[in-house]
């Protein structure tokens, strides 16, 4: 679909205290001459939005746009939005599933497994120490890396895991087939899975089904000495009980991007952890030129009649 097939009505909102607007709108008005693209601060009459581009917006936002037709979570990650009371009610939500996004998230989660499986944490410790501490690489295939979900980020980072010879399992709801990975479904899987990762990777949407996913039990069964990259969502975790495992060695280290609680407070222990490396949550980013292609043909099938792609089904929380 291109733009001269329906000319969108109305504005559209921009909502978000991390994205930089100028550059959204640009990149929107590029694709979309015609609507007019508005800050939420700069918002006159809300009956005249018709479309909102939002990420974590305060409660109520959605409330009082009366005429609103289709609202584009401005990520990857819905589960803050799902949850809302202010959705209007047969309004649809999208959220971005753009390849450059999940190029970007694939690009952090092989920085953060090939460091484990090349056993760099420990070596950063014996740099400390000035010790010339030789530890002989293990062969790729001989590391295992299991994917916890393999959706639009998950199925990506597993194949280029795989292009680098680690031997990677696939974990997900329905089955998947992704060639080179050994994919397994549904909840009586999970545990069989986890027993097998020497790298265990987080991937999956907070849902009422994955909050507290792994517990205290379930990372008992990964092998001693695992390594925990969670680039999700902290909920998904048992933080207290995978910090007593980083403690007790049973998990050897951690890469996290995302807490139950960010920012994570000052004094939480993780901070001062040898094993643990910690980044502010952006492991990927929605990015504007690419992204754009997907969230203007959204609002011209909407305006059109059409329903939008990439819908987020409210039921099953992603
Ligand atoms: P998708 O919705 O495309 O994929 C989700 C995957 O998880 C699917 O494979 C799905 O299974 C699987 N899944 C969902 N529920 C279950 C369940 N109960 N049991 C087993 N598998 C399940 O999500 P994305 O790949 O786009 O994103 C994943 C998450 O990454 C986001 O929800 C977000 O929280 C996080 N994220 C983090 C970012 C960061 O910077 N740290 C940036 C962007 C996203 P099935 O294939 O059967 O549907």
């Amino acid at each position: 679909m291109c733009e001269d097939d329906v000319t969108p009505s109305g504005a559209l909102v921009f909502y978000s205290e991390f994205d930089d607007f100028a550059t959204w709108r640009r990149a929107l008005q590029a694709r979309l001459p015609a609507l007019r693209i508005l800050h939420s601060s700069e918002v006159g009459d809300p009956a005249g939005i018709h479309y909102a581009l939002a990420w974590k917006p305060p409660a109520g936002f959605f409330a009082r746009m009366p005429n609103l037709r289709l609202i584009i979570n401005l990520g990857a990650g819905v589960d803050s939005l799902v949850g809302r009371d202010d959705l209007p009610a047969g309004v649809p939500v999208t959220r971005i599933t753009d390849p450059e996004m999940a190029r970007m998230m694939a690009g952090y989660v092989l920085f953060a497994t090939l460091r484990h499986a090349r056993d760099i944490p420990w070596f950063e410790q014996a740099q400390r120490r000035g010790q010339w501490a030789y530890r002989h690489p293990r062969a790729p295939a001989d590391t295992r890396v299991a994917v916890l979900g393999l959706g639009e980020l998950g199925a990506y980072a597993a194949r280029e895991l795989q292009r680098q010879g680690l031997t990677v399992l696939g974990w997900s709801r329905s089955p998947r087939d992704i060639e080179g990975v050994q994919c397994h479904a549904g909840m009586e899987t999970l545990d069989a899975v986890i027993a097998q990762a020497d790298i265990l990777v987080v991937m999956l949407p907070l849902t009422a089904q994955t909050r507290g996913l792994l517990g205290r039990q379930r990372l008992m069964r990964l092998p001693r000495g695992a390594a925990l990259v969670n680039v999700a969502r902290g909920a998904l975790v048992d933080q207290a009980a995978m910090t007593d495992l980083l403690q007790s060695g049973h998990l050897g280290a951690a890469t996290l991007d995302v807490f139950e609680r960010e920012p994570l407070p000052a004094d939480d222990p993780l901070w001062r952890m040898d094993n643990v490396l910690i980044t502010p949550h952006l492991a990927s980013v929605a990015i504007p030129a690419s992204a754009a292609a997907q969230i203007a043909d959204n609002i011209l099938r909407v305006s059109g009649g059409q329903a939008p792609l990439q819908q987020v089904d409210a039921g099953r929380g992603y």
